[in-house]
């Protein structure tokens, strides 16, 4: 029996492994259910093998992308219009489109510091390879740090950067990127936003960027980021192999369930909404809260800074859909005070989304899960503000509204590196003005021991 299953286990590992997935000839439909009939008729293509959606959940009136394999358009078109459902195709070759956003970008912007640069995507060693440069050219100010390692042993890597080390009780800053391997302009975002902080003179940006620690990790999901770049570009959740099993009565292939998606993986309200107990689905929260070891690593690393300094700012970067998400996400706008500063987020968040505008004229919308996409449980960012008190803890969607969606072309990661730069500039502006906190910046402590000597000098002279 214990045999039987080994082997069953290795033969799953093994027709799990392939080569890189093709997208060839994989056709991507925009879908708008109008009832919830048609929602229950959509939610039923992919269960029958028609198509695979970009959407985790959906409901009445949302836009779904439908992937199409080549081989089943006619049966998907057929399918789909039994229902009360608008299905317009917006890529022909979704293949093609994974292809050109691998391509360097050619346009007006062009950047690079050190060996990294914004008109491409770059993989995980280039991107690690980056970040021990970073150390090494800015001595004392950044380092490298290890935030544990992944299901298939891969460091989940990220730096520090803090222009003041010996100050005590820091204000700390942690942004959190592509905790969905698909989803690139976070990593690329993030990425920006170092150089931004290392590089930059704008006053606004290096006062951000020098009055907090801050604690960056480009990559939480490293195996998952991984699995992208070698072998299936539209993975989302991380490498576990512990829950594979058979996915076809689910519609997908087996290798969907060798994965949890980390952000349904945290212990707080773990399953209780927007989550999956199907190993088969990309919402599956895994065997319990903290199964994954990616999910318990930023557990334990958020429990250690909250020892360590003030946690004024946690962001989680996702993509798509332009919208930052405050927390809780289990609640209704009713239940909006649960998080004991809704008032306070929202307002830093709007006034992020005007600055954000400001320069491309790109709009995010602001409010709770429940509001802006759906309900949903266990995610970093909630648990995050529930166990360490975060003040101002967000999830971004980045760029765009779905044209491209996971497949955002290169030459948008400089834009949206500029735009979201400028709206964490606003956000930290109105964070301060509604005093969550004051600058602790050495310019303030030489002032105050100045006025210290000249106390002392005064009464050493007059007392
Ligand atoms: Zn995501």
């Amino acid at each position: 029996m214990e045999l039987k299953y080994l082997i069953i286990s290795l033969t799953l590992v093994i027709t799990v492994s392939a080569e890189k997935k093709s997208y060839e000839g994989y056709r991507l439909y925009n879908v708008v259910p109008k009832d919830d009939a048609a929602v229950d008729i959509l939610k039923d293509v992919q269960r029958r093998g028609l198509g695979e959606f970009w959407e985790d959940e959906f409901g009445v009136n949302h836009t779904v992308k439908v992937m199409v394999p080549p081989g089943k358009v006619a049966d998907y078109n057929n399918y789909v219009k039994t229902g009360n459902i608008v299905s317009k195709e917006v890529i022909a070759d979704i293949q093609r489109v994974i292809d050109d956003q691998l391509k360097p970008a050619l346009n007006r912007f062009s950047q690079s510091y050190l060996s990294y640069s914004w008109t491409e995507y770059h993989n995980l060693d280039r991107l690690n390879a980056w970040l021990d440069e970073l150390a090494k050219n800015h001595p004392g100010i950044v380092t490298t740090v290890t935030m544990g390692k992944s299901v298939l042993e891969n460091d989940i890597k990220g730096i520090i950067i803090n222009y003041n080390p010996e100050r005590e009780n820091p204000l700390i800053g942690v942004l959190e990127g592509t905790l969905h391997a698909r989803e690139w302009i976070s990593t690329a975002t993030i990425t920006w936003i170092i150089k931004e902080f290392l590089t930059s003179t704008d006053p606004a940006i290096r006062a951000l960027a020098e009055n907090f620690e801050w604690h960056i990790f480009p990559v939480v999901n490293p195996d998952g980021y991984r699995y992208t770049f070698t072998t299936n570009r539209m993975w989302r959740k991380n490498r576990s192999p512990a829950n594979i099993t058979s996915c076809a009565s689910a519609g997908v292939e087996d290798d969907m369930s060798s994965g949890v998606d980390l952000n349904r993986n945290f212990g707080f309200e773990w399953m209780t909404v927007g989550a999956s107990q199907d190993p088969c689905s990309n919402l599956f929260a895994g065997p319990g809260p903290f199964s994954e070891p990616e999910s318990r690593a930023i557990r334990d690393y958020v429990l250690r800074l909250k020892d360590k300094g003030e946690i004024i700012y946690y962001i989680a970067i996702h993509s798509y859909t332009q919208l930052i998400v405050v927390p809780y996400s289990h609640v209704s706008l009713d239940d909006s005070l649960l998080s004991g500063n809704y008032g306070d987020m929202y307002e830093v968040a709007i006034r992020g989304a005007d600055a954000l505008k400001r320069r491309f004229g790109t709009e995010y919308r602001v409010g709770l899960s429940a509001d802006v996409m759906y309900k949903m449980s266990g995610t970093s960012f909630d648990w995050v503000k529930y166990a360490a008190n975060v003040p101002i803890t967000y999830l971004l969607e980045l760029r765009d509204l779905g044209e491209f969606g996971f497949l955002l072309p290169a030459n948008q990661i400089i834009p949206t590196g500029l735009e979201t730069m400028d709206a964490l500039v606003e956000m930290d502006r109105t964070t301060r003005n509604l005093g969550y906190y004051q600058y602790r910046s050495s310019g303030v402590s030489a002032v105050c021991s100045v006025v210290v000597v000249m106390f002392g000098v005064i009464v050493a002279l007059f007392g």
